[in-house]
C-alpha cells in the first residue's frame, strides 16, 4: 500500500523569553492531528529553512521585546528583509500567517510582528490568514485561542488553493488535465469540532473534552454524563482515563461543599470562586482542555562522588563579579515603596548613561527546599542531574534546554536555572493534571487551563503572579516528575537596571535605583512576598544600608557581591549634538537614567564651557515631597548649577496639592504643551520617557498624542502618525518595563 505524504507547511518563531517559541512548537505538535506535517524552525536557524524558494505555507509566531525590539533571535531575520534592494515582488511566491505577540503597556505594540508583516506584504507576499495581534496585557489567550482555532482550516484552504493553483498552471503549461493531489485535505471540513475531529481519525485530539463535573448528587452527576456523551464520547484523559475517574468522583459526591478542595466551605455561607475552588456555570461546564503537550526529556538522578558545588549562574565566565560598594536608602521610612540606590564598583567596565545591566540572582534559598521537598527530592539534592532527550518524543524540535549546563547537582538546577517563582502557563497545568492524585484537584486544574475556565486562570493564576510553587501548595496531591518541571518552567532570567550614574561623575563607578517590589498578601500568599531580584538585593545588602536622614554611613568592610552584564543600548543616549534640546520624564524610579545624563552634561558643561547647550526638562513625580522624592538635592542642584533647565515635579498623594494642581507627570506635560510641542516639532529636539510601562508610559503617550492635535490642529490618526514618525526618527524613545 503507497504510503501516504502529507501535506507540509512551515512554522517560523522568534522568541525572547521562549513564549512565542511554545506557541509555535504547541502548533507543530498539532499538526499531525490534522493530517500535516510542519517544519519547525527558529526565524535565526536559516540553514533550516528557505523563504526564497518555499512553496509551502508558512505560519510566523513572534514577539516582539524593549522599546518595539524584534527578539534577539530575530534580528537577523528582520534586518534581511528590511534590505531595501530587494524586488517587490521577492516573495511573490510566499504565503503566509502571522501571529503577533506583544503587551499594549508598551507603547511599540506587536512592533516586530507588524514590522515583519508590512515587509512581507511590500515583497509581494500573499497573507492566507489574518494577522493575529495578541496582548499579554490582558492575556494572549484572548486573541490566541480563537486565532489557533481558526489556523487549522486557513491552513488546509492554502495548501488546497496553492495545489489548484499549481494545477491549473501545470495545465495551463502543459495543455492537459493533471490528476489532483488527493493528499490535499478537503478545505470543506471543519477541524473545529468535536465531530470533525472525529472524522480525522486521530489518535489524540487538540482540545480534548472532558465531562461536565456534577458537584451535586450522583443523580444529576449521571444524566449529565448522558448528556455529554450523547453529543461527545468521553475521551480518556491519559493512560488512566481521567475522564472516567471524574464520573466516579462525582457520583460518589454528595455535596457541593465535597467536591471543593483548599479554604473548607463553610455550609450555609456563600461561597465565592477561588484558585482551589469554582462555582458554576464552570463546575458544572464540559471542558475543553488543550491536548496533553508530549513530554521529551529523561531526566535521571545519579548519585556523585564528589559534586563541584558551583555558586553563581551558568554563565558566571562570561560576567562580571563586582561588589556593592555602597547601598543608599532613597526613600523616607514611612514610603510606600523602598527605594534603594546601589553603588557597584566597576573596575574592568565601562558604559555609558542610557545603557542598563542584568544582574543575575538566584531562587531564593527557601524556596529552592520547598520545591525539593514538593518534588520529594529532599535527601538527592546532591545529585547528579542527568537530561537526554526521550527517543520516542512527539515533541517537535525537541531540545535538551541549553541553559542547563552539565554536570551540576539538582540543587544547582533549582537555584540558578529554573525561575521556580514563573506562573505556570495552561500547558503546564494541563500536563500537571496527569500527575494529581485528587480528583476534585484534578478538575480544577483542568477548569484553569480550559478554554471554559479562562477567566478564573486570568484572576487566580495570572494577575496574583501565583508561582509555581504556590500552585503545588495549593494542590498537594500533585507531585509531578523532575522532568515535567524541566520541561515547562522557563529559565531563571536576570533583571535589567538602568545605570543611574555618569562614569565622567563617578569613575569606575556604576549607579542603580530600584524599589523593592512587594507582592500583597493574599490566599494563596498569606505572608506576601518580594520580588526575587530586588528582594535578594535587599537581604544583600541589608547590613551595609545606609539611611541618609539618619546621617548615617556604613563601617563594614565586607561587600557584597553580584554578578553583572552590560546591556548597552544605543539609542536612548542623550543627543549627540550638545545644542538640541531633551525633555526627560520620568517619575519614581524612571529618573534613573536621567540622572546619568544630567551628571554627564554637566560634567561636559565643566569641560568646555563655550560651548552652546541646549535646553533640558525633566519631568519627574512621586507620591510624597518629603517621603520619596528621589535625589531631591541632586536635582536641585542640577538646576542650580544651569545643567537642567526645567525641573517639574508634581506629588500624585500630597494633600494640598488636589486643588487643580498636577498629580502627574502627564499634567505638567499639558501644562508646558507649547514648549514641549516647540521642542520635539520645531527644534528637531528628543523625548526619552523612562519607568512604569503599566500605566505612565501610556498616559504619556496619549498626553503627547493630545498635545500634538492641538498644536498641529490635525485630528487622532495624523496626531498619531507624527508620534510614529518621531519614534522613528528615534527622537521619542522609551526605556519602560513593567
Ligand atoms: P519579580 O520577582 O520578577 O516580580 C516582578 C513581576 O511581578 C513583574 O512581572 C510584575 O508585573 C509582577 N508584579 C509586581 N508586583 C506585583 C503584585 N503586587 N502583584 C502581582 N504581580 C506583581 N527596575 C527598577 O526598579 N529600576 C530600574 O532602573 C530598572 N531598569 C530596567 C531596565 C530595563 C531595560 C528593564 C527591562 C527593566 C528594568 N527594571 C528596572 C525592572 C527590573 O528589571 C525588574 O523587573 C524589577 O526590579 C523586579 O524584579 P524582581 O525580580 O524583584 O521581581
Amino acid at each position: 500500500m503507497p504510503c501516504e505524504v502529507k501535506p507540509r507547511f512551515v512554522v517560523l518563531y522568534g522568541s525572547q523569553k521562549g513564549q512565542a517559541q511554545s506557541i509555535a512548537e504547541g502548533i507543530a505538535e498539532e499538526a499531525e492531528q490534522h493530517g500535516l506535517v510542519a517544519e519547525l524552525s527558529c526565524l535565526d536557524q536559516n540553514d533550516k529553512y528557505d523563504l526564497e524558494k518555499e512553496s509551502a505555507p508558512v505560519v510566523f509566531v513572534v514577539s516582539t521585546t524593549g522599546d518595539g525590539e524584534p527578539p534577539d533571535n530575530t534580528l537577523q531575520f528582520v534586518k534581511s528583509i528590511k534590505k531595501k534592494t530587494l524586488p517587490a515582488d521577492h516573495y511573490k511566491h510566499l504565503c503566509y500567517a502571522l501571529l503577533a505577540l506583544g503587551d499594549t503597556n508598551y507603547a511599540n505594540f506587536c512592533n516586530c510582528g507588524k514590522t515583519i508583516e508590512r515587509r512581507l506584504q511590500e515583497l509581494g507576499a500573499e497573507q492566507f490568514y489574518a494577522t493575529g495581534y495578541a496582548d499579554d496585557g490582558v492575556g494572549l489567550e484572548v486573541v490566541l485561542d480563537p486565532w489557533l482555532e481558526g489556523l487549522w482550516k486557513a491552513i488546509k484552504a492554502a495548501l488546497s488553493k496553492m495545489a489548484s493553483d499549481r494545477t491549473s498552471c501545470l495545465k495551463g503549461e502543459a495543455g492537459e488535465s493533471t490528476k489532483e493531489d488527493s493528499s490535499i485535505p478537503d478545505v470543506q471540513l471543519s477541524l473545529l469540532s468535536i465531530t470533525d475531529q472525529q472524522n480525522c481519525n486521530s489518535a489524540n485530539s487538540s482540545l480534548e473534552t472532558v465531562s461536565k463535573f456534577a458537584s451535586a448528587a450522583s443523580s444529576s452527576a449521571s444524566a449529565t454524563q448522558t448528556a455529554v456523551s450523547d453529543l461527545v464520547p468521553a475521551t480518556p484523559l491519559g493512560s488512566d482515563g481521567l475522564a472516567s475517574q471524574f464520573h466516579d468522583a462525582a457520583s460518589v459526591s454528595t455535596s457541593k461543599q465535597e467536591t471543593q478542595t483548599g479554604d473548607a466551605g463553610v455550609p450555609g455561607v456563600a461561597l465565592a470562586a477561588s484558585l482551589t475552588r469554582s462555582l458554576p456555570p464552570l463546575s458544572e461546564s464540559s471542558l475543553n482542555v488543550p491536548a496533553l503537550p508530549p513530554s521529551y526529556l529523561d531526566v535521571s538522578l545519579q548519585e556523585a562522588e564528589i559534586i563541584e558545588q558551583v555558586d553563581g549562574p551558568a554563565n558566571r565566565d562570561s560576567l562580571h563579579e563586582v561588589p556593592i560598594s555602597r547601598a543608599v536608602q532613597l526613600t523616607r521610612g514611612d514610603s510606600v515603596k523602598t527605594a534603594l540606590c546601589l553603588e557597584l564598583d566597576i573596575s574592568l567596565m565601562s558604559y555609558q548613561p542610557g545603557d542598563s545591566f542584568d544582574v543575575f540572582c538566584p531562587n531564593r534559598a527557601s524556596e529552592v527546599e520547598d520545591m525539593l521537598h514538593g518534588l520529594a527530592l529532599s535527601d538527592q539534592r546532591n545529585h547528579l542531574v542527568n537530561i537526554s532527550l526521550r527517543k520516542d518524543t512527539k515533541k517537535k524540535g525537541a531540545l535538551v534546554p541549553p541553559y542547563i549546563p552539565q554536570n551540576i547537582s539538582l540543587l544547582y538546577l533549582l537555584t540558578w536555572c529554573l525561575e521556580i517563582r514563573s506562573v505556570p502557563k495552561k500547558a503546564f497545568l494541563r500536563a500537571l493534571v496527569e500527575h494529581t492524585g485528587d480528583s476534585v484537584q484534578k478538575r480544577r486544574l483542568q477548569e484553569l487551563c480550559s478554554k471554559q475556565g479562562a477567566a478564573d486562570y486570568n484572576l487566580f493564576v495570572r494577575d496574583p503572579s501565583l508561582s509555581i510553587l504556590e500552585l503545588f501548595a495549593a494542590f498537594p496531591s500533585c507531585s509531578p516528575p523532575l522532568s515535567l518541571l524541566i520541561e515547562h518552567v522557563p529559565k531563571l532570567q536576570p533583571r535589567p537596571y538602568s545605570a543611574a550614574s555618569s562614569c565622567l561623575r563617578h569613575p569606575g563607578k556604576l549607579h542603580f535605583v530600584f524599589n523593592i517590589v512587594e507582592f500583597p498578601a493574599c490566599s494563596v500568599r498569606p505572608a506576601g512576598r518580594q520580588g526575587l531580584c530586588t528582594g535578594w538585593l535587599f537581604d544583600l545588602i541589608r547590613p551595609v544600608l545606609v539611611f541618609p536622614e539618619k546621617d548615617e554611613s556604613s563601617s563594614s568592610t565586607d561587600l557584597p557581591k553580584i554578578r553583572v552584564k552590560l546591556r548597552p543600548n544605543c539609542s536612548f543616549r542623550p543627543p549627540s549634538d550638545p545644542s538640541v534640546p531633551f525633555i526627560m520624564v520620568g517619575p519614581g524610579t524612571g529618573v534613573a537614567p536621567f540622572i546619568g545624563f544630567l551628571q554627564q552634561r554637566e560634567k561636559e558643561k565643566q569641560e568646555k564651557p563655550k560651548a552652546t547647550f541646549g535646553e533640558t526638562w525633566l519631568f519627574y513625580g512621586c507620591r510624597h515631597r518629603d517621603r520619596d522624592f528621589l535625589f531631591r538635592e541632586e536635582l536641585e542642584g542640577f538646576v542650580s548649577s544651569g545643567t537642567l533647565s526645567h525641573l517639574k515635579v508634581c506629588f500624585s498623594r500630597d494633600s494640598g496639592e488636589e486643588d487643580g494642581r498636577p498629580k502627574y507627570v502627564q499634567d505638567n506635560l499639558l501644562i508646558n504643551r507649547q514648549h514641549v510641542t516647540d521642542i520635539l516639532l520645531k527644534q528637531n529636539g528628543y523625548l526619552f520617557v523612562c519607568g512604569d510601562a503599566k500605566n505612565m508610559a501610556k498616559d504619556v503617550n496619549d498626553t503627547l498624542i493630545e498635545m500634538i492635535k492641538k498644536e498641529l490642529q490635525v485630528d487622532q490618526l495624523d496626531a498619531m502618525k507624527t508620534l510614529a514618525g518621531l519614534r522613528e526618527e528615534k527622537r521619542y524613545l522609551q526605556d519602560i518595563w513593567g
